[in-house]
Order: structure tokens, then sequence, then C-alpha cells
């Protein structure tokens, strides 16, 4: 029987890249601290901030609500809601609308939820089929992605939130990160980082991703552990077929060279760092021609979706 490296209990969790045993206890608490080292090392939080956790009911989300709402309670001035979007996909969305309901309840954090329909007129099942029109393969994560942020950014600004706290785990952000690579995109290349935006908005809500450094296999062995009942369906329109390619190979890699991800993480933070050097000095932001929002175009990407798509503006 394998024994914890840290306790010298009976271990059932294997960190391949450490090449190590642990039992579930010190598992779950190297997970938190791996947490809150990413949150004090970027400056995620400060101990007054009124923080939103984007909540789908999902595990990344829920770990991230039940982790925040610990640390809150350490820093009685800090406040934390959960904001729930009901994009309106059929088969998915009502289960995990359900789980975040009940988590919240169970942790007595308080629950807004909005929805598409109601806040544009259309839900995203709709959007797809009105898109067929002009796009043979609608890209609905890039609508849903577009759709998603302006409206949790204009709630929290309703709420006076002053952060908005994601899901995203390591493998989101190594995918993401590769992604960027083979298309050549410096330019999204330089927004990645554990607080998105290089520019600095009072218009925009930070985003911060306090699971960055936590691989996804562990985000739910931690859920397991400690009893977070999450919904385990993937989104039906997750299987986008450039990021599944992307996903395999890392995959692949991370099974041949355990511990590539996390050096994968670190040369892109490293490659941020050198580009952003070079770009804040030409980045010029304007205000959209719509919205007034700040844009690098003429309109916003949402101002040029809701025209496209004859949505509510
Ligand atoms: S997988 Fe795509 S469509 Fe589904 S919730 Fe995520 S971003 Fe939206
Ligand atoms: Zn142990
Ligand atoms: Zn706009």
């Amino acid at each position: 029987m394998k024994t914890c490296i840290k306790c010298k209990k009976p271990a059932s969790i294997e960190l391949k890249y450490n090449k190590e045993w642990l039992c579930e206890k010190c598992f779950a608490e190297l997970f938190e601290d791996r947490v809150r080292k990413n949150i004090r090392i970027n400056r995620l939080l400060e101990k007054t901030d009124k923080i939103a956790v984007a909540l789908s009911g999902g595990k990344d989300s829920s770990v991230v609500l039940h982790i925040l709402n610990y640390l809150s309670n350490k820093a009685p001035k800090s406040r934390l809601i959960a904001i729930s979007i009901d994009q309106g996909i059929e088969g998915y969305q009502d289960e995990g609308i359900a789980k975040a309901k009940k988590l919240c309840r169970k942790l007595d954090i308080e629950h807004k939820i909005y929805s598409f329909k109601k806040e544009f007129g259309c839900d995203l099942d709709e959007i797809i089929k009105k898109s067929l029109k002009f796009d043979r393969t609608p890209p609905a994560c890039t609508y849903c992605g577009v759709l998603r942020r302006k409206l949790l950014n204009t709630k929290a600004r309703e709420l006076n939130v002053q952060k908005i706290a994601t899901g995203h785990n390591l493998d989101d952000e190594v995918q993401a990160s590769m992604m960027n690579y083979v298309r050549g995109d410096v330019e999204r290349m330089s927004r990645m980082s554990a607080v998105v935006g290089v520019v600095r908005d009072p218009s925009w809500v930070p985003r911060i991703k306090p699971l960055r450094p936590c691989p996804e296999n562990e985000v739910k062995l931690y859920a397991q552990i400690k009893g977070i009942d999450f919904a385990p369906k993937r989104c039906p329109y997750s299987g986008e077929a450039f990021r599944g390619t992307i996903r395999e190979m890392i995959d692949k890699l991370e099974d041949s060279h355990p511990g590539s991800k996390f050096q994968i993480l670190k040369s892109t933070d490293q490659l941020v760092s050198i580009l952003r050097e070079r770009e804040t000095q030409h980045i010029e932001m304007k205000r959209c021609i719509v919205c007034g929002e700040p844009t690098s175009g003429e309109k916003c990407k949402y101002c040029e979706l809701c025209e496209k798509l004859g949505l509510k503006n």
C-alpha cells in the first residue's frame, strides 16, 4: 500500500508530475494552498472587495464559490455573491441552474440569475438557428462568450461588484494558450492572465481566475472530496473541433511528460509579460460608437453581434 508523503497515512491519490502519493485530506490542503498562493501572488482579492462568482453549477465554478466562501469568512469586510447566466441551452442548463441554487442555499450566499432570453430577446439555441443563415457552422462559443461577458459585466456593475471570479482551470488556460499560439493571435495571447484585461477601464469589472493553476481532474477530485454537488454534464456546444484537437494533444503530452501543463502555463506567463511591455506603447482604446463601451475597433464585439443577429441592444 502507498503512503501519503505528508502524513504517512494510506494514500489514494497519485500526483504524477510530483512523483508523489497523497491521502484525500493532504490533497485537499495542497489544492487550497495552490489557490491561496495564486490569489496572493497575483493580488486577485482585496480584503474589502465585493466579489461575484460566475456560477454555472458545474464543478469549476462550484469549487470557486466553495473556496471563496471559506476565504471571505476570514475577511469580514469582503462580500460574496453568485451570478448565474441562463443562456438557454436545452438539455444542459436546467440541471446546472438547479445545482447552483442548491449550493447557494447551502452556503447562504445571495444568488442572482439572468437569462439571455429576457435580456437579449433570444436564447442561445435560437441564436444558433438564426445564424445558420450566414454561418454553416455557427461559432456557438464565440456568441455565447461575447453575450455572457456583456451580461455579467453589466449586472456586476449594477450590483457594485469589484471583481468577477470565474472557474477557468489550468487545462482551460493551457488550451487557450496553445490555440492562440497556433492561430498566431498575439493580441489575444497578450491578454491572458489570472486577472483578465490589459486595459484598465472603470466600465469593465476585472475577471479573476482563482483555479488557474489547478488541473481539471484535480478540481473534480476536490469537489468530490468536499461533497460539492455539481452538474456533471458538458455543454453540447463544447465539442468545438479545434479546441478538442488541442485538448487531446496536450493530454497526450501530459501523459508521456507529466508536468507539461504547468510548464506551458509558466511559458505563457513569461511570454505575456514580454508582450505586454511592448504593447502598452501602442494600444489605444476607443469608445464603441453604439454603446460607448471601450473597444479597439469602431464598434464593440457585442454591438457587432447584436446587429448581425438582430438582437435587443
Ligand atoms: S461550451 Fe461554449 S456554448 Fe457552451 S457554455 Fe461554454 S462557451 Fe457557452
Ligand atoms: Zn496525508
Ligand atoms: Zn458597443
